[in-house]
Order: structure tokens, then C-alpha cells, then sequence
């Protein structure tokens, strides 16, 4: 039985976990490099929890208590009492396998070891482990405490228990799990989602639409939240670029091949609503 939740990397995708799993009645222990940083993810779990508190969805007293359950941490060593870890650190594959290789030797021995990573090899992160059978994919969606899917992926050596236990943690998370019974970059969402965002872009180079045109087209005619430009600025355009090249390196395919005017605006220093700048303008900047 999952009892404490280990989270690694207080930034924009572990300190959503992180709040998701208090909120959920887990004790949580959250660790980061930086300090400064799990600060950061406490204040963003109170402004949270106070809107739902604001609407009526959580008491005061509940949001105390799910606080309560949130130790933050800059010493991995903690994860000594986790029986599921997280990882969320950046997209990195050499920082991942290093958490990693710590996380074996101090987490218990029945502990599941899941990344969060959105498109890196789950079977290349276990090798860092003595547990492979135990190294799981947990895709969390952002931001996590709202967004209902996660995609449970199998890596080479993931044993069938390990993936029906992170379904289960999934389903009392609140969440809907879908499984990846491959080890594949970029999973279900990304593989289909990149491709978009390259054709889109193509569209733009080849003059057929304005990127105006096109995020309407996409909003009004397939019925998605958000056009292939908002949401790259909204995600960050240099996730994008990073995601196609890690595409193009494994699968050795033009199609994913990262187009000019994409490499150009990271160049730019153009990386989207983060910068107040990315295929749009934006004078709202953070
Ligand atoms: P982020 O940069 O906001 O946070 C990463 C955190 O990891 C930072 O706080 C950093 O201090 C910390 N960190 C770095 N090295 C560490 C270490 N060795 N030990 C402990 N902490 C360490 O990044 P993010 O957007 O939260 O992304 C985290 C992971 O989640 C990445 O693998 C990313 O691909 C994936 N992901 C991101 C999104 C998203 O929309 N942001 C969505 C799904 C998955």
C-alpha cells in the first residue's frame, strides 16, 4: 500500500505532483536542489489550495492538514521513507540517470521508482538502477492538479505489477491512466502533438496561412483549446524544439526534423510567454 509519495524537483510539474498527492491524503515528501525553489512550490500549493478554498471545493482546515502532509527537503537522502518516487527534475537525461542511481540505493526496497520525463527513454533512466522491473513511466499532464490524464509507460523490463500499481496510484489521484505498453519517444500525446506543431509551422514557411489563421483554424475547425502557436508559447517554444530533436535523433526520421523558423526564434531568445516573447508578442509578460 502507497503511503508516502516521494517527489524529486519542486518546480513547475513536481510541485503540482506534489500538491496533487497532499490533496489526495498522502504524506509527501518533496526534494529539491534549491532551496529557493521549495519555497517557491509552498507558496504556489497555498495559492492553489486558497482558490479552491474561495470556491467552496476545500475547507481551511483540510487545506492545513494536506500542507501539514508536505515535507520539503533538499536532501535526497529523505526518499529513505517513500514507497513510490516521482521524478521531476529538468529533461536531462545524464541528470535523470543520477537521481536515479541514488534513488536505488536509498529508496526501499519495495519502492516504485516513476519520471515524469514527457518523451526520454524509460528503459535508458532504469538502466541507472539495480530494479528495472520497479522503473516505471508517469507522464503527469500540466498543470497536474488539473489535468485528468497520465500515461502509465512500460519500459523494457517493467514488470506487469509495477505498471497496475502506478495505474492504481493513478485512479486515487484522481486521474485517468492510459498505458504505453512501449517504450517509445514522446509516448501517445507528444508523438502526436509534435508532429502538429511541425506542420504547422511548415504552413507558415510556405506561405499558405498566417499563424493568426492557423490557431483559429485549429480552435474552431478540430476543436482544441488552444492553436498549435499559443500553445508552443504557452509550453515554452524551446521544449518544442528540444522534443523534435530528440525525435529526430531516436527515430533517424525527416519527419520530425525541427523547421528553420523554429530554431531561428530560440536563437532569438524568443521562447514564448516566459520570455514575453515566442511566435506572438506579449506585453502581459511575467
Ligand atoms: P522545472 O525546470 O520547472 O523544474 C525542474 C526542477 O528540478 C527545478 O526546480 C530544479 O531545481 C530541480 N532539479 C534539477 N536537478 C535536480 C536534482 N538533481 N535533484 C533534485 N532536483 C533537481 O521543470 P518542469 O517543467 O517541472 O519539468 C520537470 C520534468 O517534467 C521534465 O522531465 C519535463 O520534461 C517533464 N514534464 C514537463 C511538463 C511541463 O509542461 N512543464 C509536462 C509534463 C512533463
Amino acid at each position: 500500500m502507497v503511503a508516502t509519495i516521494g517527489v524529486v524537483g519542486a518546480g513547475t510539474m513536481g510541485g503540482g505532483i506534489a500538491n496533487l498527492a497532499a490533496l489526495s491524503g498522502f504524506n509527501v515528501i518533496l526534494v529539491d536542489i534549491d532551496e529557493h525553489t521549495l519555497q517557491k512550490a509552498r507558496s504556489r500549493m497555498e495559492a492553489f489550495m486558497d482558490k479552491s478554498v474561495a470556491k467552496g471545493k476545500l475547507t481551511a482546515e483540510q487545506k492545513h492538514e494536506a500542507l501539514e502532509r508536505v515535507k520539503g527537503s533538499i536532501s535526497l537522502q529523505e526518499m529513505r521513507q517513500a514507497d513510490v518516487i516521482i521524478e521531476a527534475v529538468i529533461e536531462n537525461m545524464e541528470v535523470k540517470k543520477e537521481v536515479f542511481s541514488q534513488l536505488d540505493n536509498i529508496a526501499p526496497e519495495h519502492a516504485i521508482l516513476a519520471t515524469n520525463t514527457s518523451s526520454m527513454s524509460i528503459t535508458e533512466i532504469a538502466s541507472a538502477t539495480n530494479r528495472p522491473s520497479q522503473v516505471v513511466g508517469m507522464h503527469f499532464f500540466n498543470p497536474p492538479q488539473l489535468m485528468k490524464l497520465v500515461e502509465v509507460v512500460r519500459g523494457y523490463k517493467t514488470s506487469d505489477e509495477t505498471v497496475e500499481q502506478v495505474k492504481e496510484l493513478a485512479r486515487k489521484l484522481k486521474k485517468e491512466p492510459v498505458e504505453v505498453k512501449k517504450d517509445s519517444p514522446g509516448f501517445i500525446v507528444n508523438r502526436i502533438m509534435i508532429p502538429q506543431f511541425i506542420e504547422a509551422i511548415r504552413l507558415v514557411e510556405e506561405g499558405v496561412a498566417s499563424m493568426e489563421d492557423i490557431d483559429k483554424a485549429v480552435t474552431l475547425g478540430l476543436n482544441y483549446p488552444m492553436g498549435p502557436f499559443t500553445l508552443q508559447d504557452f509550453a515554452g517554444v524551446d521544449i518544442g524544439l528540444h522534443v523534435m530533436d530528440y525525435f529526430y535523433e531516436e527515430f533517424k526520421d525527416d519527419r520530425f526534423a525541427a523547421p528553420l523558423l523554429l530554431r531561428q526564434l530560440v536563437r532569438a531568445g524568443r521562447l514564448g510567454r516566459k520570455t514575453g516573447a515566442g511566435f506572438y508578442d506579449y506585453d502581459d509578460a511575467r
